[in-house]
């Protein structure tokens, strides 16, 4: 038996959303992967021995799963707020894209929103954008699990001034994809049914179906959306996708607010998964994301932030607490979404969402991706039980240790992948060009 990589410990263990934690417990890691969970005590001399990290202090946990961002739009953070999603993205983030975005741009400003997602705790995401090369270098350095998309629309887009070379230019991102290792996956991001016709989703769908990768698309995020594709199409957002072919085990799709019940069947019977954004969907005003109706459909559910520009941080401890208080609220119902439910989604369902099976829970055999937060801090004091305070209590500022793959991301706090001064006054460099 080759000796333990690193053993992380705990006051607590939480394995899993939904089963107790283990008290003074650590997780022995080997090769990338958790060779096995056990208490202090029975950690053979060679164990007790290897590299350690964390502590009494410490309530180590599976990573969470971002299931959709867009890395680089963190450059417009809080460039045009309190505005209706159409003049939002029109008037003011198309334009700054166009001047803007570059792959240099995407490089610098994903390691910027990765530096945000590490501190908070993410060790697993996706990512849609274009000039998509620039964030799979940052995801290579920063060493995040990942899958990163190219945007695909019929659209001049960044690099891609010719939508009729849209699918082209897709097929070119998905070439770069060999020798990738495992942890990071490509993929293919139609921005969405109103920006995409028939044939770039057939087309794009038949390139993802080629190269064995998934492919995403916003849906149904606002009532002028479906409206539009009734009148364009004469059916439903999903009825179209459908008609395009494009609905199937290998498509994600977001939002997914304005699906109506028969939309969600149709759905859950092709098999696609589904990811909520409840604070970009807050924030611009488009509705509930129904997550409770989805998983009685037997959707595969998953949880995003959505981009910086619109929610307007990368922090899913806040997304988990205002998905569950949000369905309590709507539906006058306190019962609705317990925290168990929802950390599941941020961590193991999350990941199946994304097709990872392995990520989201701690136990022998799976990939080496955890986190730890600090039990001092005073707003997690006292403690009964870790799934209310990582819903309703935590903030993300607790996160101390992020492992993923077996690689040290974050250690006391501290960014050991990405070189934050230097990837501040890039992105300020950046920042001032919007000026
Ligand atoms: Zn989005």
């Amino acid at each position: 038996v080759s000796p333990a990589d690193l053993v992380v410990k705990g006051g607590l263990v939480l394995t899993e959303a939904g089963r107790p934690a283990l008290e003074r417990a650590a997780v022995v890691l080997a090769g990338g992967r958790i060779r096995r969970i056990a208490s202090w005590a029975e950690l053979s001399p060679a164990e007790a021995e290897a590299p350690t990290l964390s502590g009494a202090d410490r309530l180590v946990m599976p990573g969470l799963v971002n299931g959709h961002t867009h890395l680089a739009m963190i450059l417009f953070r809080g460039l045009a707020d309190d505005r209706p999603l159409m003049d939002w993205l029109e008037k003011h983030i198309w334009p700054a894209e166009a001047a803007l975005v570059s792959e240099e741009m995407n490089y610098w400003c994903s390691l910027l929103a990765l530096a945000e997602m590490i501190r908070s705790g993410t060790t697993l995401l996706a990512d849609g954008y274009f000039a998509e090369l620039g964030a799979l270098r940052a995801v290579q350095e920063a060493g995040p699990r990942a899958i990163l998309a190219q945007g695909i629309i019929d659209f001049p887009a960044p690099g891609v001034p010719d939508p009729g070379k849209n699918l082209e230019a897709a097929r070119a991102f998905l070439e770069a994809g060999s020798g990738l290792p495992e942890r990071i996956r490509l993929g293919l991001f139609c921005h969405a049914p109103y920006t995409c016709g028939p044939q770039t989703l057939r087309g794009a769908k038949e390139l993802a179906g080629r190269f064995g990768v998934k492919c995403f698309i916003h849906l149904a995020e606002t009532r002028a959306e479906a409206a539009l594709i009734q009148e364009r199409y004469g059916r439903r957002p999903a009825d179209y996708l459908d008609r395009a072919g494009f609905l199937d085990r290998e498509t994600i799709a977001v939002h997914g607010v304005h699906l109506d019940d028969g939309e969600i069947d149709l759905l859950a019977r092709r098999g696609a998964a589904l990811i909520a954004c409840p604070e970009s969907n807050m924030k611009l005003a488009s509705g509930r994301p129904r997550v409770e109706r989805w998983l009685a459909a037997g959707l595969r559910v998953g949880l995003g932030t959505d981009g910086a520009a619109s929610n307007n941080d990368l922090n899913l401890f806040g997304e988990m607490g205002s998905l569950a208080r949000w369905a309590k609220l709507s539906l006058n119902d306190p019962t609705a979404l317990p925290a168990e439910r929802v950390l599941d989604l941020a961590t193991r369902s999350g990941a199946q969402a994304l097709g990872f099976d392995g990520p989201g829970r701690l136990e022998a055999g799976a990939p080496a991706d955890l986190i730890s937060l600090d039990l001092n801090q005073v707003n997690l004091l006292p403690l009964h039980r870790p799934a209310s305070h990582l819903v309703y209590a935590a903030q993300g500022s607790e996160v101390r240790e992020v492992v993923v793959d077996g690689r040290v991301l974050l250690e006391n706090g501290e960014l050991k992948t990405i070189d934050l001064a230097r990837v501040r006054a890039e992105v300020a460099r950046l920042a001032r060009k919007l000026a």
